[in-house]
């Protein structure tokens, strides 16, 4: 079973995830209990109570929070918080698609760096206004909160991080349109810890750029035009989403549709939209922010 089933199923249903995921690691280690059970008792008196699983474990919402407090200490101090949101991506792509590639992206980039653990994901944002509706609010299933409560979330979130000791707090935001809120959030948390800089916030630009900017570029170097690649739902945003979890994409009906039109919500033509394709743009993200983040963390 992949991330995404997992990361579904726990957004879902929470206790059906965790059962799932106990099973199968009974299923696969038979003398998984045991063995901690062994490692537990040898270094009682010498060590903190934790798993080898929680070791390589980078979700802050698997572990415990002694495990938590023992990662930070053992030095991973660098936090990645990945944001997404719910929003309609045309007839063919499903609403969950940046919150599930941001919880994927995170992942991959956190066991990249090491040292490294990812918060939940963030997945209620400023999609504009509801009544009247403006943009993709105009599509059922979208979900959009004020600019000022999103700001109050990251930066509770960012304050909370701090508070445990993480040395820095890393915003890797997948859609557009609040990017703008995560500069102003690290920015006015950065000024106010200037006397105090135990942590920092980056909201990391190249995260978003990598797709938005490289990737863009890469396509139109393989010849793609900007009509294919779009700005939402097109070719680029299409074919990153099927690279990291085909099972949003409806691929075999749209590869026999006719183009969707801006009227259903798709800016861009999806239809040669394909896993490899993605796959240079997960390739072009990971790499991009893994240097950034290295580059962060090095000059403090
Ligand atoms: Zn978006």
């Amino acid at each position: 079973m992949n991330f995404l089933t997992q990361y579904r199923r726990f957004r879902i249903n929470p206790l059906i995830a965790r059962n799932f995921k106990s099973t199968t690691k009974r299923n696969a280690k038979p003398d998984f209990v045991g063995t901690c059970a062994l490692l537990v008792a040898a270094l009682y008196f010498s060590s903190p109570l934790t798993c080898q699983a929680a070791v390589n474990e980078v979700e802050l919402d698997n572990l415990t929070w002694t495990e938590a407090q023992h990662r930070i200490t053992s030095g991973s101090t660098t936090i990645l918080v990945p944001i997404g949101g719910t929003e309609q991506s045309g007839p063919y792509v499903a609403l969950g698609k940046h919150n599930v590639r941001a919880f994927l992206l995170a992942q991959k980039i956190a066991q990249t760096l090491g040292n490294t653990l990812v918060a939940p994901v963030i997945s209620y944002v400023p999609e504009g206004s509801i009544h009247p509706p403006v943009a993709h609010m105009r599509f059922t299933g979208t979900i959009s909160i004020p600019d000022s409560a999103f700001e109050s979330m990251l930066e509770g979130t960012a304050r909370s991080f701090k508070q445990h000791g993480f040395k820095d707090v890393i915003f890797l935001g997948d859609h557009g349109g609040y990017q703008k809120n995560m500069q102003k959030v690290a920015a006015r948390l950065n000024r106010e810890w200037a006397n105090d800089p135990t942590c920092r916030v980056s909201a990391l630009p190249e995260y978003y750029q990598a797709v938005s900017v490289s990737y863009v570029n890469t396509l139109r170097s393989r010849g793609f035009s900007m009509a294919e690649i779009g700005t939402h739902a097109g070719l680029a945003d299409t074919a990153l989403t099927m690279a990291l979890d085909r099972s949003l994409v409806r691929a075999d009906v749209m590869a026999h549709a006719a183009k969707p039109s801006e009227s259903e919500g798709v800016y861009g033509d999806p239809r040669k939209a394909t896993e490899e394709l993605g796959q240079i743009a997960v390739k072009q993200i990971i790499d991009a922010s893994v240097t950034a983040i290295k580059h962060v963390t090095a000059a403090r």
